[in-house]
C-alpha cells in the first residue's frame, strides 16, 4: 500500500545517563502516528566535563567532550622554588588564588559555557590535604550550583590514563610504571578502572631522588628537569652508584641519595670546586642509575605478567633518558611502548578529565560528602 510520509521529526530528546528518549511523530494517509524509542547514544558526543586538579603545586582545569580534550590550563606554583620544595600551606593559598581564573580560562579556551557542562570532576587524592581541599570544595560548590553530577578521581589512576590521551592507545592488559614526585608504582592495568599496584617504593619516590639529589648539589627545585638537562653533557659511566636489593617489584632510592651525598663530601674534601667541575658527569651517572633501577623492575614485571603493552606515566616520565631507554627496551623485547605527551606527564587536569570520562561511562559518581584522601590506600 502506498504510504505518504510527509513529516518525521524529533520531538523530544532527553539525556538519561546512557540512553536517550526520542519521540518520533509522522503522518501518513491513515493519520498521525507516534512512537517512542529508547536508543543507546553512549558513544555520541554528549558529555562535556570540567575537571580540576589541585593535589600538589599545579592548579589545573581541563574541559573534555566525550573523551576529547578541548582545553587544559596549568598554573604551576613557581613560588616554592625559593624554599627548595613544596610548602603545603603556601600551596593551598596559591590554589585558592588561582582556581577561579584557571577554570575560567579552561572554559574560554574550550568555548564551552557553564550551562553546557554535564559533570564536574576533581582530584580526590592522594596529595596534600589543604591543596586537595581547595579543588574538592570548588568542585562540590560548582556541582551544587549547576545541579550537575560530581566525579571523584584518583590522581595515580589518572596519571596511568594519561596514556589514553595519545593517538596510539595501549591495549589491555598492560603494565604501567608511574613515576612522580611523590610515588613510584608498577601498575597492572586490566581496564580503565581496573588497576592493581603490584610494586612500589619502600622509601623515596623516583622524582624525590631527582629532586633531593639536585638539592644536595645545589641545583634548585624541582631538580628533575635540571638533572635531565645537565646529564645530556655528561658521561653516565663516570661515577658508580649502588643497586638496591629489595623485593622483586619493590623500589628503593634512599641508598642512592646517601651514596651521592658521600660522593660529594669526598670530592669536596679534595677539591672545593668538585661539584662545579663534575656536575654534568654526576648528573648523568646518577640519572643513569635511577633509570636502570626503574627499567629493570619493569622488565621483570612485564616478563612475569606476559603483557605486550607497556607504558610510563607521571612527572618523571618526562625524563629524556627514561623515555629513550624505555623505548629501546620495548623494541628489544618486542613490546609496544606508550609514553604520554610532555604536557600530560607532570600534573594536569586533562588526565583527570579522561579518568572522569571513563567513570561517567561506568556511572560512577561521588557524593557531596566526599572528602579528600592524602595517601595511597587511604581512600
Ligand atoms: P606529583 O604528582 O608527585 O606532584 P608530578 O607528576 O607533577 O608530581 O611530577 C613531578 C616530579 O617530576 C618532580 O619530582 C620532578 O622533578 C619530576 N620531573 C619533571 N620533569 C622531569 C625530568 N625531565 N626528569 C626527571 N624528573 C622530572
Ligand atoms: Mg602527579
Amino acid at each position: 500500500m502506498w504510504v505518504e510520509l510527509f513529516s518525521v521529526f524529533l520531538f523530544c530528546y532527553k539525556k538519561v545517563t546512557e540512553s536517550s528518549l526520542i519521540l518520533v511523530t509522522f503522518a501518513d494517509s491513515k493519520g498521525l502516528n507516534a512512537c517512542f524509542y529508547f536508543v543507546n547514544l553512549s558513544n555520541s558526543p554528549l558529555n562535556i566535563l570540567l575537571a580540576i586538579e589541585s593535589s600538589c603545586d599545579e592548579t589545573s582545569a581541563a574541559v573534555c567532550r566525550d573523551g576529547e580534550i578541548l582545553s587544559n590550563i596549568v598554573s604551576s606554583q613557581l613560588q616554592h622554588s625559593e624554599y627548595g620544595g613544596v610548602v603545603p600551606e603556601l600551596a593551598s593559598r596559591l590554589h585558592q588564588q588561582q582556581i577561579v581564573a584557571v577554570v575560567q580560562a579552561a572554559l574560554k579556551e574550550a568555548a564551552v559555557s557553564q550551562k553546557e557542562l554535564d559533570a564536574i570532576a576533581f582530584t580526590r587524592g592522594p596529595g596534600l590535604l589543604g591543596a586537595l581541599l581547595v579543588g574538592t570544595c570548588f568542585a562540590k560548590a560548582y556541582a551544587l550550583g549547576l545541579d550537575i553530577p560530581l566525579i571523584d578521581v584518583n590522581h595515580m589512576q589518572a596519571h596511568v590514563l594519561a596514556n589514553f590521551l595519545s593517538e596510539e592507545k595501549p591495549s589491555f592488559p598492560f603494565l604501567c610504571l608511574t613515576v612522580s614526585g611523590g610515588h613510584t608504582q608498577l601498575v597492572h592495568v586490566r581496564d580503565y578502572l581496573d588497576m592493581e599496584v603490584i610494586g612500589q617504593t619502600i622509601d623515596d619516590a623516583a622524582g624525590e631522588a631527582f629532586d633531593k639529589g639536585a638539592k644536595i648539589m645545589g641545583l634548585g627545585y624541582p631538580g628533575g628537569p635540571v638533572v635531565d638537562r645537565l646529564a645530556k653533557e655528561g658521561d653516565p659511566t663516570a661515577f658508580a652508584f649502588p643497586t638496591p636489593h629489595v623485593d622483586r617489584y619493590a623500589f628503593s632510592f634512599s641508598g642512592l641519595k646517601t651514596s651521592l651525598l658521600y660522593l660529594l663530601k669526598r670530592g669536596l674534601k679534595k677539591d672545593p670546586e668538585f661539584i662545579e667541575k663534575h656536575k654534568a658527569d654526576i648528573c648523568a651517572s646518577y640519572q643513569y642509575q635511577i633509570v636502570t633501577i626503574l627499567l629493570e623492575k619493569m622488565r621483570l614485571a612485564a616478563k612475569d605478567l606476559g603483557v605486550e603493552h607497556l607504558a610510563i606515566a607521571g612527572g618523571v616520565s618526562a625524563n629524556s633518558e627514561l623515555r629513550r631507554r624505555f623505548k629501546e627496551l620495548c623494541l628489544a623485547k618486542g613490546w609496544k611502548a606508550h609514553i604520554p605527551a610532555f604536557a600530560y606527564c607532570t600534573d594536569n587536569a586533562a588526565m583527570i578529565a579522561i579518568a572522569a570520562h571513563h567513570k561517567l561511562q561506568a556511572g560512577q559518581f561521588a557524593s557531596l560528602t566526599a572528602t579528600p584522601f592524602t595517601r595511597v590506600g587511604k581512600e
